[in-house]
């Protein structure tokens, strides 16, 4: 099975102007060469003021998207804006959408279609609540997202999963590897069974920071990272995206 590089996607979330886009590249420039695919999703005032700062293995991503091509759905952004103002990738469920800005399942679903069928390779961010991972419910939790966003027949391939626990996202609290490989392999089991992903990675977000990133790299069925906070400093990302080997 191939699934080509180990991503790591820098999720920039509603951070930068382009003059501090324009300092975090300065900077990043004078770091070495890394070995992995890097993914940069900037706010998408950003989008054009950073695709010709890319380089190398560098791609760009949106964080978000309408499920319509075109329309009258004002502050809302299509996949063919995203592919043309350069995006390979698209964020889709993340859990600040799902939970701040109260986005269903069966929105989530429209747009992963809608992100493939505009060319876009869909990162479906999936994961539990603090609640629900005490009850002892996080695969099913998983499960249901993986059914309700993907449907009953997953696409063959074409997109990648993150696996974000909320509780995680922004806390400083990271998922310890050997909960994160249990989720990834499920996740993985789940799409092997229907036969759909083929190529799918399975990131893991969360609080991800230089000091616990190599555990998680290291760990099978981690086959990249969803990075937030950490992302916003050139420094601390490139140590991150630096111990990742494809
Ligand atoms: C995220 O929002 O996707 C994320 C992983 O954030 P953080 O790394 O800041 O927890």
């Amino acid at each position: 099975m191939n699934r080509g590089r180990t991503l790591i996607a820098a999720n920039w979330k509603m951070h930068k102007t382009s003059r501090e886009a324009k300092a975090f590249f300065d900077t990043w420039r004078t770091f070495p060469a890394l070995d992995c695919e890097i993914a940069f999703l900037p706010p998408f005032t950003l989008l054009h003021a950073v695709a010709p700062l890319l380089s190398g293995t560098e791609v760009l991503g949106g964080q978000n998207l309408h499920e319509a091509a075109a329309g009258a759905f004002t502050g809302e952004i299509s996949a063919g804006m995203l592919r043309d103002a350069g995006c390979k990738y698209v964020l889709i469920g993340h859990s600040e959408r799902r939970h701040v800005f109260g986005e269903p399942d069966e929105r989530i679903a429209l747009k992963v279609r809608a992100a493939l069928e505009g060319g876009l390779r869909p990162i479906l961010c999936v994961g539990e609540t603090l609640e629900q991972r005490k009850n002892g419910n996080t695969l099913d939790i998983v499960w249901g997202q993986l059914a309700a966003d993907l449907g009953r027949n997953p696409p063959r391939e074409g997109f990648d999963i993150a696996y974000e626990p909320v509780w995680a996202i922004g806390t400083g609290k990271v998922a310890s590897h050997h909960d994160a490989r249990e989720v990834h392999e499920a996740v993985l089991e789940y799409l092997g069974k229907r036969g759909g992903g083929r190529d799918c990675r399975i990131l893991y977000g969360g609080s991800v920071k230089p000091g616990n990133a190599l555990d998680l790299l290291n760990s099978p069925g981690i086959h990249g990272l969803l990075v937030g906070g950490a992302s916003l400093d050139p420094g601390s990302f490139h140590q991150i995206a630096a111990l990742a080997k494809d």
